[in-house]
């Protein structure tokens, strides 16, 4: 039997529709300056809006038509925003370029992808110029900001002149492009299943790979994002997006803004601890997300100049990666603001689980609870495998790989073209990639999952340390070594030994001014893991390298320590 139901279609344009409209007084405002004094641009959604419209006229003045991939290269800010929902509104689909990837990177990427428009922040035309001549398939370079673009424009000539390939980008500005046109758009009815957005994954591993996310998966993956049990977002939220819209398209906040109607704040390029601290003291937000590394230099900063008020900040979403507990102690105990711990992944949209303590629990159940990654969302199916494939039992105790499905996870990769984001069976699908079986994503992860859902991770697959037949789980070891009040990174390779295969080396940054020897820390971690567990080999380094969302780069690191770049004490007992 069917139902009586009605079968709407889901997608952003109800967003959009809802956020600059019911929601037309909520507002984003973006960072103009830092120094010498904050300046901030505060626009309304309803102006939003009208932007967005005039934006999709001059798209599709310029060509753009369903499908086409509309790339931005910027910073949180509100043109970006208005690209955000332009693209997809009108049937194109925004494809937001890391700007912080290797330049072969960021070319592979736009060719891959087959970006045919590109709109870029001002500020970035220093690292997007050289890039330019290796975009084979960018028509346009739309300039968001004050630039010299008659020079742009030579440039892009001479280089044709001087027998570069394809006739290069015709460049325009983006607020002399959108002058001349309408308010309102005849947004065209969409399919929910099209694509509407699309990202690569970080790619520490071999080429970075494309997820393109669905209308109908954008929708339902805002309105978990929004949930109380989620980053719980309503009209009268202001957040903070300190995640790069070029990473998981800012974990949906701009969406979910929409949505909620919880008005934004975007840093713009403002991102080192000091400017951040200033706009959060101008613009007041009430919640916040980012990574932990991000709220680790905020919190060495606001420790340094009390004087700085961030009373405003209820809270703040930190994920992905581990977040050590002591950061969230740190947070809760000097600034009175509670870090909410979440995973996710690019594949995810990125939303997988949020790690809020359920009503009424207390003592040591609500702590485990407060650390772990998260309770699941209803819609995100889950399950732990074991290493010869058998399914271990969600009992908060069986450690293996993680698999999830459900409708804002991907079933396949880009592989190029039109049809190359098809689901298992269609042109563009699994196939034999490892990363999905039976419909299940393969998440790399392992960890166990808890009766009453929550997630807690020990480790990525690959950074996991097998020590004589036994895991050691890097995150943990980091974990407790951040804990210590002299250390302020700390991270952990697993390193080739003659005698148990592979053991720990332990890569620390001391805090400011502190001293600690490797025999202290020893000691440290003597009374919070197995003995066999603690590190034999310790080296002191400036920084741990980041990858360019701000994640520990223990790959960079590995690759320093082959090459005798670390220098390693070596002490046992
Ligand atoms: P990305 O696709 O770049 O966002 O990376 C996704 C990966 O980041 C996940 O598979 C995890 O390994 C890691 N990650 C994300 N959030 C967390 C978290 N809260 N704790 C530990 N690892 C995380």
């Amino acid at each position: 039997m069917l139902s009586t139901m009605q079968d709407g279609q889901l997608g952003i344009r109800r967003l959009l529709e809802a956020g600059s409209g019911f929601f037309g007084s909520s507002t984003v405002t973006t960072a103009l300056t830092t120094s010498p004094e904050v300046t901030l641009e505060t626009v309304s959604y309803a102006r939003v809006g009208g932007n967005v419209a005039r934006l999709a006229h001059a798209l599709a003045g310029l060509g753009v038509g369903p499908g086409d991939r509309v790339a931005t290269f910027m910073w949180n800010d509100r043109a970006h925003l208005e690209v955000y929902y332009a693209a997809p509104c009108m049937g194109a689909v925004v494809h937001p370029l890391n700007i912080r990837l290797p330049g072969e990177q960021v070319t592979f990427i736009a060719n891959h992808a087959g970006d045919t428009v590109l709109v870029a922040d001002a500020s970035l035309l220093g690292i997007l110029r050289p890039l330019l001549p290796a975009m084979t398939t960018v028509e346009h370079l739309i300039v968001a900001g004050d630039a010299p673009l008659d020079e742009l424009r030579a440039e892009i000539r001479a280089g044709r002149a001087a027998g570069r390939t394809g006739p290069g980008p015709t460049v325009h500005d983006y607020d002399t492009l959108l002058a001349a046109e309408s308010t309102s758009y005849p947004w065209p009815e969409l399919d929910e299943r099209q694509a509407a957005a699309m990202c690569y994954t970080s790619g520490t591993t071999g080429d970075p790979k494309g997820v393109v996310y669905s209308h109908r998966s954008i929708v339902l993956h805002s309105l978990n994002v929004c949930l109380p049990g989620a980053f719980a977002l309503s009209s009268g939220d202001r957040m903070l997006a300190v995640v790069p819209q070029f990473h998981v398209l800012a974990w949906g906040i701009p969406y979910a803004a929409f949505l909620s109607g919880a008005s934004l704040v975007m840093p713009g390029p403002f991102l080192p601890a000091e400017s951040l601290a200033a706009v959060i003291a101008a613009a007041r937000p009430t919640t916040a997300a980012g990574v932990p590394t991000l709220w680790q230099n905020l919190l060495t900063h606001l420790v340094a100049h009390p004087e700085i008020d961030v009373s405003s900040l209820r809270e703040a979403i930190v994920g992905g990666s581990a977040c050590p507990p002591s950061l969230l102690d740190a947070y809760a105990e000097r600034l009175g603001i509670a870090l909410v711990h979440a995973w996710g992944m690019t594949e995810m949209s990125p939303l997988g689980s949020v790690a809020r303590v359920p009503a009424g629990l207390t003592g040591e159940g609500a702590r485990r609870r407060q650390l772990s990654q998260g309770r699941f969302s209803a819609l995100v199916e889950a399950r732990v495998v074991g290493p010869d494939g058998t399914f271990l039992p969600t009992d908060g105790d069986s450690a293996g790989e993680l698999e999830v499905r459900g409708p804002w996870i991907a079933a396949s990769y880009y592989t190029g073209g039109d049809s190359g984001a098809g689901a298992a069976g269609t042109p563009g699908g699994p196939g034999d990639d490892p990363k999905f079986r039976d419909g299940w994503l393969r998440t790399g992860d392992v960890g166990t999952i808890s009766p009453d859902g929550f997630l807690t991770l020990a480790d990525r697959l690959k950074d996991v340390i097998k020590s004589g037949g036994e895991w050691i789980s890097s995150v943990e070891l980091e974990n407790e070594l951040m804990a210590h009040p002299c250390v302020r990174e700390a991270a952990v390779i697993g390193v080739a030994d003659d005698r148990w295969g592979e053991r720990p080396l332990a890569g620390v940054v001391v805090a400011p001014d502190a001293r600690v020897s490797p025999a202290q820390l020893r000691a440290h971690l003597a009374d919070r893991v197995a003995r066999w567990q603690i590190p034999e080999r310790w080296a002191f380094v400036e920084e741990v390298p980041k990858t360019s969302v701000g994640k520990f780069d223990k790959k960079r690191l590995r690759a320093r320590h082959t090459d005798g770049g670390l220098d390693v004490t070596l002490l046992a007992d």
